[in-house]
């Protein structure tokens, strides 16, 4: 009995701490799921905190907001949070690639505004420690746009700055062929003296890249400077005209003068002999008239004095006349000095104006100093560009023959011709000069080695086939060309000696050909 009792005491007891473990259980279940909630509550706020960055992760994240909220679908919610993981880790990976592209951008940017010269100084030291700044990595986006703001700032202060002081306009492939043209339209004339400062400014600004406010001044200069020669010629011109007219005048009236004194001069010399013959006559008759000697004496003795009164006229006006026609002569002497001192001073200066354009008289085509102005363009044009510039030398076969079998001026019209067949079988961008006598020089760019000796030869071949006739006998004259192409470390000058050397070569091979050095 003791022993039963017992064990029912002992059954109670456990069932009492069977209850309280319940009560305990239930407890901590209560509290667990309480934190699962407020877990589950937080795992869905950060979920949708993520929205907007991809939509795959968008999609899964809704489905596991869905499935986590209530406890039932827990056990569905788990394969997904592993899907989740797996594109969370992969958007935080795009996300930092994104940020570094986006820092090299900026860093691109950046060197750009670094190139802006004209930036004030206190702007071009802020760029600087902005881009020392950009050399740490971007961890988030909110280090990503303050960044961006900033750049923002550095372009409208550049370009507050550039409305300041006058916006740039940028160099377009047509500015730059316009600032060659200018080049070549200036090595193709001679300015004066006084001018060639102001060229040589704007020569050495068009050798370098040129910018499209410097082009537009550059023409306007050349211009003035042009309309100014023209205007002076003009005046020149009307000087000596004036003074031509002038002197004429001056000799017109001498020369007037001059017939209205030998008229009067004439009339009075008529008028003076009238008188001595009429004083010889009045002697005659006293002498015959006259018996008695006293009387006689006396009649011719007063006679002989007015003979002498006409002489003593006569010989004065003969003296007048004499210091009117020297001093007729004198006047015309000078006005002839005067004149030809100025007819030497237009001379000069219709010379200088035919330097000025530098255009070779006979053939029309540039001259020597022309082709040296070009050859120096070229050779600068080739240090910058480093493409091919051509220097080819022609020299007319036998030409010596010419003349002397049809004459010189025969020859000059050969010349003439042969000038303008070479100057018609270039590009307008080649240039061909009389660089004397009969040898011409050409400035062939952007022709390839391959093509060159091709291109000559046409050249050669279009002089060949002149239809030259002199008195009555077709002739074909020929012209051999030595050419060679600029090279690196070497000066055109020397460029020129290989293409003359090319052309005593192809003299010496019988002539009518190219030879080009290599
Ligand atoms: P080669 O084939 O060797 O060149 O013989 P070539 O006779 O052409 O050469 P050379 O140098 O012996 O003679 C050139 C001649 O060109 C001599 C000169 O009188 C003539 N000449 C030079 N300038 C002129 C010019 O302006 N007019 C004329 N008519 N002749 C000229
Ligand atoms: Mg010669
Ligand atoms: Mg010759």
């Amino acid at each position: 009995m003791k022993d039963s009792n017992t064990t029912i005491s002992q059954i109670t007891l456990l069932k009492q701490k069977l209850h309280s473990a319940k009560v305990s259980l239930d407890e901590l279940n209560e509290d667990r799921n309480a934190k699962l909630q407020t877990l589950l509550q937080f795992i869905g706020n950060l979920s949708l905190a993520c929205k907007g960055q991809n939509l795959e992760l968008d999609n899964k994240l809704a489905k596991l907001r869905h499935n986590l909220s209530t406890f039932e679908r827990l056990d569905d919610a788990l394969p997904e949070l592993v899907e989740v993981e797996r594109l969370l880790k992969g958007q935080y990976h795009h996300v930092m690639g994104k940020l570094e592209e986006s820092r090299a951008g900026l860093s691109r940017v950046i060197r750009q505004i670094q190139r802006v010269d004209s930036a004030p100084d206190k702007l071009k030291r802020e760029v600087k420690y902005f881009k020392q700044e950009l050399a740490k990595p971007f961890h988030t986006v909110w280090d990503y746009i303050p960044k961006v703001e900033q750049l923002v700032s550095f372009y409208e202060d550049i370009l507050a700055q550039q409305f300041e002081t006058g916006e740039k306009l940028s160099v377009l492939p047509k500015h730059r062929q316009l600032g060659q043209e200018l080049a070549q339209m200036i090595a193709e004339l001679d300015f004066r003296k006084d001018q060639r400062d102001q060229v040589l400014v704007i020569k050495e600004m068009l050798a370098v890249d040129v910018e499209v406010e410097n082009l537009l001044d550059a023409y306007q200069t050349i211009l003035s400077l042009l309309m100014d020669n023209i205007a002076r010629e003009k005046s020149a011109s009307q000087e000596f005209l004036y003074a031509l007219n002038d002197a004429l005048s001056a000799v017109r009236e001498v020369v007037s003068d001059s017939y209205n004194h030998a008229q009067r001069s004439h009339q009075l010399r008529h008028q003076l002999n009238r008188e001595i013959d009429n004083r010889v006559d009045c002697v005659g008759d006293a002498v015959l008239d006259t018996d008695d000697l006293g009387q006689l004496k006396a009649q011719i003795t007063e006679h002989l004095a007015s003979l002498r009164a006409v002489l003593a006229r006569k010989e004065a006006l003969e003296q007048r006349e004499q210091a009117l026609l020297r001093k007729s002569m004198e006047t015309m002497r000078k006005e002839l000095n005067d004149l030809s001192e100025e007819a030497c001073n237009y001379k000069e200066r219709l010379f200088e104006q035919q330097k000025l354009n530098l255009l070779d008289p006979l053939t029309q085509l540039p001259n020597r100093a022309a082709m040296e102005e070009r050859m120096e363009l070229e050779f600068r044009n080739f240090q910058r560009n480093k493409h091919p510039v051509w220097v080819a030398v022609a020299d007319i076969d036998h030409f010596k023959s010419i003349n002397d079998n049809f004459g010189h001026s025969t020859g000059d019209k050969t010349l003439q011709v042969i000038a303008m067949a070479l100057k018609n079988s270039l590009r307008d961008t080649e240039f061909v000069a009389r660089y004397g006598g009969e040898e011409f020089v050409m400035l062939i760019p952007d022709v390839s080695a391959n093509d060159i000796e091709q291109l000559l030869n046409r050249v050669r071949e279009k002089v060949k086939n002149i239809p030259f006739k002199f008195k009555n006998q077709r002739i074909t004259v020929t012209v051999s060309i030595g050419a060679a192409q600029i090279m690196e470390n070497e000066l055109i000058q020397e460029t020129f000696e290989r293409a003359d050397a090319a052309l005593y070569k192809a003299k010496h091979q019988s002539r009518d050909r190219v030879i080009i050095d290599i």
